[in-house]
């Protein structure tokens, strides 16, 4: 047996985890940028936590709450002149995953004045200034994850920055979910367990990422079913927000595989939210396997019978309503077939007519 297992972040999981952990961001430097989306922040309480324990601490802060979903190069070049211009040490990212993975290109911009969306892809490894992550959605994993995803309008897709940005430091604070509406909870939540899923079923996967995602599985066992009730108690909370970043210690090790890789077009085009675009494909994608033992061994951890039963628990938590014609799907396809990453991420040999398939057989 092999692996490599690397999961830097220092985390700190638990209600008032800033007020209870700040002291850890002494170290990080005296100047920070916080990077925020555009409301959620400021009603759930996380960005005056933040405000409050750096204030305490004397570090001063610098606040960019201009972050778009799935956040745009455009979007990142911005807060990180913000944040160069005010010689910042460090850059705090609250909120979901966009608010995070857009502070993580933010840390790398600012570090590297000369790198902007035109040669970020090509320059190479980069190095990146330190990153505190505040998820306030359970469904990322983004503060535990190497990745920053974000959209590129020249090429009119969704692709990973390609760097290599844990955060420092973490805080997870369920309580920053209490108040998400449902839909948001469910396309998070089942961003969450896609994670499990392709990582658990990655060519890449490792032991170490399935212990992750097995953990996972049983989490989701009692989360799936109070939320299909919508039992949306504290307790639930705090269990798929831990779901959640053991989605994103696993997929650190082994990366996302069709699911997310094909997702991406119907983001983008189709304007699905993140989960609901990875979720909507995840029946299909796993009935494509040939060899189904390890599918059989995840039921069995979620107490789900077969892939049918799966697939009722996901109709009753969402409804997908798009149209898509069969000249999008075959444009999908041949645009997710140049995706040589996500492709050897999957063990078996998949043809262009297979990816067109899942397609269409999840949005008929
Ligand atoms: P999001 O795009 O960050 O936010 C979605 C919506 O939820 C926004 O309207 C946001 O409002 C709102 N929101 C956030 N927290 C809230 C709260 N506590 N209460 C109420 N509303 C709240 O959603 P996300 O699903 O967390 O992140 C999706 C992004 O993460 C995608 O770009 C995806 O590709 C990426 N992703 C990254 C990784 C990784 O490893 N880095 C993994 C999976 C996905 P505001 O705008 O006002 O904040
Ligand atoms: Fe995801």
């Amino acid at each position: 047996m092999q692996f490599k297992y690397l999961m830097p972040t220092e985390v700190y999981y638990g209600r008032e985890s800033i007020d209870k952990n700040k002291n850890a961001m002494t170290k990080l430097g005296k100047k920070s940028l916080i990077v925020t989306g555009k409301s959620s922040s400021k009603r759930n309480g996380s960005l005056n936590h933040m405000i409050s324990a750096l204030e305490s601490l004397n570090i001063e802060y610098i606040i960019f709450d201009d972050v778009e979903e799935n956040p745009s190069l455009e979007t990142i070049e911005k807060a990180a002149s913000l944040g160069r211009d005010g010689n910042v040490d460090f850059v705090i990212g609250i909120g979901g995953g966009s608010p995070l993975d857009a502070a993580k290109a933010v840390a790398v911009f600012i570090k590297n004045p000369q790198i902007n969306r035109d040669n970020i892809f090509t320059s190479g490894k980069l190095e990146s200034i330190p990153v505190v992550a505040v998820p306030t959605t359970s469904g990322t994993g983004s503060e535990v994850t190497p990745y920053s995803i974000v959209t590129v309008h020249k090429e009119e897709t969704k692709k990973n920055l390609g760097q290599v940005v844990f955060p420092a430091i973490a805080f997870l604070d369920s309580s920053y979910t209490d108040n998400i509406p449902y839909n948001i909870t469910i396309s998070t939540a089942i961003d969450a367990f896609t994670h499990l899923v392709e990582s658990y079923l990655s060519s890449k996967s490792t032991i170490m990422s399935d212990f992750y995602a097995e953990g996972g599985f049983k989490l989701f066992k009692t989360c799936f079913k109070n939320l299909i009730e919508k039992e949306l108690t504290e307790e639930l909370r705090e269990k798929v927000m831990l779901a959640s970043m053991l989605g994103g210690i696993a997929i650190a090790q082994s990366g996302t595989s069709l699911p997310h890789g094909m997702g991406y077009a119907l983001t983008y085009y189709n304007k699905l939210p993140h989960g609901l675009a990875n979720g909507v494909l995840i029946v299909e994608y796993l009935k494509s396997f040939k060899n189904k033992d390890k599918i059989i061994k995840m039921l069995n951890i979620l107490g789900v019978e077969d892939l049918d039963q799966l697939k009722d628990i996901f109709d009753r938590l969402f409804q997908v309503d798009i149209k898509i014609s069969d000249k999008q799907i075959s444009e999908y396809a041949i645009s997710f077939g140049k995706n040589k990453d996500k492709l050897e991420s999957h063990p078996e040999e998949v043809s262009i007519e297979d990816i067109e398939r899942i397609y269409r057989n999840s949005l008929k």
